[in-house]
């Protein structure tokens, strides 16, 4: 088949035409559950009316000017994003490699300002942080960096949700600024650190006037059952970074920052052509304030139980399960052995999963997800897992 494009992915047999709520449909009319969103962008699901009306709106007046002009859009969007993160200042990219990009510069920034030539960022093992150079030397996965070497410098690894193994990298070096971190692993495999970990890292970041940023692009959004992760912890974050579910498909990232790190850019520091347009904002915008009106972050914590109730109660016991966890509407179900065929096997019957870290299914289904659905989707996947676990 002649194929123009680049072989960066390894597509499933699968295309979509159309989608509506938590359902999507080929080409040949087959119906799909979808339990992923786009790996967690589409959290008010397919052709949400509110999504639509904002962009069609917004396509009627302007796309696009420059952020060499002013954009109201974008600033309202700026105004919003501080009112729901306590946050205090916004720069806007395009995905989530370019908010930690932003995000990284920004420390590095803030380092040489406090006279650190060589500036350093903690990040963690198992991490992900994107694809361009600087956001996959931060990743912690071989995989992602083989091949791209040499790998952006300073960068300081650390082990994930041990603060302790986390001090003894990070407290001998004079050159740190700042630690990077996702508040629950996304592509690591759903992995939740313990419940003081943030509170811990808020805590060791005051005593050492390093900045803490929190990589929110998969669990943000109301995905974790809080608008933001770390709301669970009641603590602030110096650095926060946005994308996947802010513009539930029309592509929109996010730098926050606050405090000490909220002056640190100045004109000329960074910049983008696309970012914070008036297209990408007005989405962003409908996003924010459906989430709000139809309390869709208290649903993700709702659906979120059901979920995993749901999952304990028919796989609990069953050999060949080693983990069933989650928080909100990110859950992942770790196998003892890896288990990529689960995803065609899903896709035959109509369910849209994904399985990261080789072992762990990983669904991150629509907020907007109705209770019958969800339960179709417990009963669907445990039947299937099942299925798979018995062909040994
Ligand atoms: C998806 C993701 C990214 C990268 O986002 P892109 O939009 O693909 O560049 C970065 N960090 C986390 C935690 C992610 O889940």
């Amino acid at each position: 088949m002649p194929d123009a494009l680049m072989s960066t992915y390894n597509r499933l047999p699968v295309s979509f035409s159309r989608g509506e709520g938590v359902w999507l449909w080929d080409k040949a009319e087959k119906r799909y559950l979808d339990a992923l969103s786009g790996i967690a962008v589409c959290g008010l699901g397919h052709s949400h009316p509110a999504i639509k009306a904002a962009i069609c709106r917004q396509a009627g007046k302007v796309l696009h000017t420059s952020n060499l002009y002013q954009i109201p859009l974008q600033e309202q969007l700026g105004d919003e994003l501080a009112r729901i993160s306590g946050m205090e200042r916004v720069f806007f990219a395009n995905s989530g490699a370019e908010a930690n990009e932003a995000a990284i510069k920004l420390a590095r920034l803030y380092g040489h300002r406090n006279g650190i030539a060589n500036p350093a960022i903690v990040v963690m093992e198992q991490s992900f942080h994107g694809r361009t150079l600087a956001t996959l030397s931060a990743t912690g996965n071989h995989k992602v960096q083989v091949g791209f070497e040499p790998l952006v410098q300073g960068f300081l690894r650390a082990p994930f949700g041990d603060i302790a193994g986390l001090r003894s990298v990070a407290e001998a070096d004079p050159n740190v600024v700042a630690i990077l971190v996702e508040p629950i692993q996304g592509e690591g495999g759903i992995k939740l650190p313990p419940l003081e970990y943030l509170n811990q890292l808020r805590e060791l970041c005051d005593r050492q006037g390093w900045l803490l940023m929190l990589d929110e692009i998969q669990t943000g959004m109301g995905r974790s059952g809080r608008m933001f992760s770390y709301q669970h912890n009641r603590i602030l974050p110096d650095v926060l970074t946005l994308a996947k579910g802010l513009g539930n498909g029309v592509p929109i990232g996010a730098c926050l920052a606050r405090g000490k790190a909220a002056e640190v850019y100045a004109p000329g520091n960074h910049g983008s052509t696309f970012g914070g347009n008036p297209l990408a904002c007005a989405a962003a915008l409908a996003v924010i304030e459906t989430l709000e009106a139809d309390k869709l972050v208290e649903r993700a914590e709702r659906l979120g139980r059901r979920l995993l109730a749901g999952f304990a109660d028919q796989l609990t016991g069953v050999g060949g399960i080693a983990d069933i966890r989650g928080q909100g509407l990110l859950i992942g179900i770790e196998l003892e052995r890896p288990c990529g065929e689960l995803v065609t096997m899903a896709l035959e019957q109509g369910l849209l999963i994904n399985v990261t870290a080789e072992r762990v299914v990983r669904l991150l289904p629509p907020l907007i997800i109705s209770d019958i659905e969800a339960d179709l989707l417990v009963n669907q996947l445990c039947a299937l897992v099942k299925t798979f676990l018995a062909q040994g």
